[in-house]
């Protein structure tokens, strides 16, 4: 039989602008590559033997954990999330949480249940090159809001909303410690920002992987505390291990009602083996004790990073010092195209991600991210060196 229909849906066009496998080909590059680009949690301060310990609770569940079925979440999970996030201020009931196979599944949940063609979907500029693409999936329109160093410049929102054809479905937002720029948008602008929303009818959906990591300044309330009809989409994978794939989204009726009938669709259920394994590590202040630590070693990383950069890199390189969080973002002249420059890094001995990425239409080319969450603090100044060597 010959196969004739082998052509490709107009939804995963967005999936081939994947720029992971060029990195990948870079490794090869230089014997001791130092790589800046992993956004995960080092793999030293993943809690193996707990999650171990989990697995064997988990396995307690005999047949219990191996067939389908909640769709929602483990319930013990559930209740663990709603005191997790009243802990960060953000009031939510079980019945409002859909666990998901990690926050990226939430999105894909809430894209698919919202969109339809030609929708607008606002996001930051830089953003999640992963959110970028999946929205555009759903064959939505996804436009930047202009940043600064604190995060969505609020007050020109309204102007750009103004220009706009449409009024947006969504604005997607990582407020706190926010991937790539490493911002967050301080207390006035997050009510502003709500007000706005508000104002002009738009869902806030509210992406939150970081916020346990902070190294100074006041915790602040996520969005979902200031608006409580919004959607917030938290993970484990930060602060447990991203292979579990457990995360979840916290929506109001109706959405729950949707998301959780599009997850059905999805997926069937979440598994319940990783779940119990997710619910049994994080249980009886395993979490908080396990991300204290955490966050410190995060800390050392961060200030030996920017320590090194001070050290290393020339006057026209430029940062934002984050207070949370894995990243740190550096602008350069306008002249530099980082793209060009991370072929020249990489044959020098390390990489960084360039801000062509995370802009939806990749105009932006003279700022990269670094990542410091998974280098070791002695890779750390060898690697700022290489790429200070290559900028002067
Ligand atoms: N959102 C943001 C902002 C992220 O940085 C990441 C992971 N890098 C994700 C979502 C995906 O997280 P998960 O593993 O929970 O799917």
């Amino acid at each position: 039989m010959v196969i004739q229909s082998t052509g490709t849906s107009r939804r995963i066009a967005p999936f081939k602008e994947s720029v992971w496998l060029g990195v990948d080909a870079m490794f090869d590059r230089h014997p001791d590559m130092i790589f800046f680009g992993n956004g995960a949690p080092a793999n030293d301060l993943m809690p193996l033997d707990r999650l171990k310990w989990a697995s064997a609770q988990a396995w307690e569940d005999g047949l219990n954990q191996l067939s389908y079925g909640e769709t929602e979440g483990y319930a013990p999970l559930r209740e663990l999330i709603v005191r997790q996030m009243a802990a960060i201020g953000a009031p939510a009931t079980a019945d409002e949480i859909v666990v998901v196979n990690g926050s990226q599944e939430g999105m894909d949940i809430v894209g698919r249940t919202l969109l339809h063609e030609g929708d607008i979907v606002l996001v930051e500029g830089p953003t999640f090159p992963d959110a970028i693409r999946l929205y555009q999936s759903h064959d939505a329109e996804v436009v930047g809001m202009e940043m600064d160093k604190d995060g969505i410049v609020v007050e020109r929102l309204a102007a750009l909303l103004d220009r706009l054809p449409r009024t947006p479905k969504f604005i997607y937002t990582i407020p706190t410690f926010q991937n790539p720029s490493g911002t967050t948008l301080p207390l006035d602008r997050r009510h502003a920002l709500v007000n706005l929303a508000r104002e002009r009818g738009i869902l806030l959906v509210e992406d939150d992987p970081y916020s346990a990591f902070r190294y100074e300044g006041e915790p602040l309330p996520p969005l979902r505390a200031l608006e409580p009809n919004s959607v917030y989409l938290g993970t484990f994978s930060k602060t447990l291990a991203p292979g579990l794939r457990v995360g979840w989204i916290s929506a109001p009726s109706p959405l729950f009602g949707h998301f959780f009938a599009v997850k059905e669709v999805m997926s069937i259920s979440n598994s319940r083996l990783t779940t119990r394994v997710a619910y049994h590590a994080a249980a009886g202040g395993f979490l908080e004790e396990h991300v204290a630590e955490a966050r410190e070693a995060y800390r050392i990383r961060r200030d030996t990073l920017l320590a090194a950069m001070e050290e290393y890199l020339p006057p026209q390189a430029t940062w934002v010092r984050p207070e949370g969080g894995f990243f740190v973002w550096v602008d350069l002249p306008e002249e530099i195209d980082t793209d060009v420059l991370l072929t020249k890094a990489a044959a020098n001995g390390v990489i960084f991600l360039p801000s062509s990425w995370f802009f939806p239409d990749r105009s932006k080319r003279n700022s990269f991210r670094l990542s410091f969450s998974a280098i070791p603090v002695e890779q750390m100044a060898e690697g700022i060196r290489r790429i200070g060597e290559v900028l002067t």
